[in-house]
């Protein structure tokens, strides 16, 4: 039997190894980066709130107005078959919807692509290894790259224009920096590459509400803060108050809660992880072990 365990791919209703599989070069998702995506994480044999995941993926792809030909229900079992084949106790599972080829010679038009859907998982992904996780990482505010604006790309659709992302990981390791943290047009904080960001106020937390992605693991955070008695605010946070915060933390489904450092040339929490932070990082790998959170899998 085929080893799938570096990755698998669901493409078309076949599962094969993650290297093999691939998308024309005429498809308008590499052409014009014309994708919806998401990546739903499984954790110890399940998949965590795997019916958000794919809730996001859907209104993704209806915002899109591509028509993939298959329901929720469809997209769980295709996911739910490949990791099963690929046997990852713990993965980084994306689901794709690409634009496809446009068949008519010389069409611009993008209502005549062929729509279509894949999957693909590889091992779990920490976006933070986490060692560097837990002593608090380091991010950059990008200086000279904006966050796309929100009403060019909707960032509430999880899409794959990340020119923005990529420029400012480039200044970011240019400057000795872990990653990335991008402004809107107005100085407020916005979110980096792969994930949303929150500073600590004593016992608030504050998280932009818009021009960013509406993280699954934000909405964790927010929840798990909640539990704890923590007050959470979701609005516009300018980045002199971010900076002035006790404690800044980002949050993704590639590591959970994860703990800064550093913000430039500011220290926070003397340089560690701090409290809050630190807290909510551990009660994340409780809560996606919760039963009600999993979503098993049969290998
Ligand atoms: N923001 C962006 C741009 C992302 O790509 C991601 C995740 O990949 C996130 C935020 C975090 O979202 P989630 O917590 O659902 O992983």
């Amino acid at each position: 039997m085929t080893d799938l365990s570096h990755g698998a791919a669901w493409m078309a209703g076949h599962i094969g190894p993650v290297s093999d599989a691939a998308i024309p070069v005429t498809d308008w998702g590499v052409t014009h980066s014309d994708i919806a995506y998401d990546v739903v994480p499984v954790w110890q044999g399940a998949f965590f709130r795997l019916d958000d995941y794919v809730a996001r993926f859907m209104a993704s792809v209806r915002a899109l107005r591509m028509d993939i030909d298959r329901d929720a229900e469809d997209v769980k079992t295709a996911l739910a078959d490949m990791v099963a084949a690929s046997g990852l106790r713990d993965a980084y599972v994306a689901m794709v919807a690409a634009r496809g080829r446009n068949p008519v010679p010389g069409s611009r038009d993008p209502r005549d692509c062929a729509n279509h859907f894949y999957a693909w998982c590889v091992p779990y992904v920490h976006i933070v290894k986490p060692d560097a996780a837990a002593r608090g990482t380091s991010v950059w505010i990008a200086k000279h790259i904006r966050r796309i604006p929100s009403d060019s790309i909707d960032p509430t659709v999880k899409n794959y224009h990340w020119g923005d992302f990529t420029g400012g990981l480039f200044e970011a390791k240019d400057n000795g920096f872990e990653t990335v943290l991008l402004l809107d047009h107005e100085g407020h904080v916005t979110e980096g590459p792969g994930f949303n960001a929150f500073a600590v106020f004593g016992d608030r937390i504050v998280t932009p509400d818009h021009g960013v992605l509406h993280g699954i693991t934000r909405r964790t955070v927010l929840e798990m803060a909640a539990e704890t008695g923590l007050q959470v605010e979701a609005r516009p946070l300018p980045l002199a108050e971010f900076l002035e915060a006790d404690e800044v933390f980002l949050s993704s489904s590639g590591g959970g809660v994860i703990p800064v450092a550093r913000v430039d040339d500011r220290t926070f929490s003397n340089g560690a992880a701090g409290p809050v932070a630190n807290d909510l990082r551990a009660r994340y790998f409780d809560w996606i072990a919760r039963p009600e959170h999993r979503t098993p899998i049969a290998y």
